[in-house]
């Protein structure tokens, strides 16, 4: 199992990425595609978590303090 590479397709441009130090960009081919598909994530994600950031932050401080 150790020399055979785990493969994993690039979730926005489908090509086969190496699982390895050297792609730093996995599971994306590259920082372009990576940026891509955390762009249309984040900013849907944006819109939910800001307005809840400020009170997440306080509960997670007073589970962390109790
Ligand atoms: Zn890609």
């Amino acid at each position: 199992m150790a020399d055979s590479p785990l493969v994993v397709h690039c979730p926005t441009c489908q090509a086969p990425v190496r699982w390895e130090v050297a792609s730093r960009y996995r599971p994306f081919c590259s920082e372009r595609c990576k940026l891509i598909d955390l762009g249309q994530w984040a900013t849907e994600s944006y819109r939910v978590l800001k307005p809840r950031r400020s009170s997440r932050t306080v509960s997670g401080n007073r589970l962390a303090l109790s």
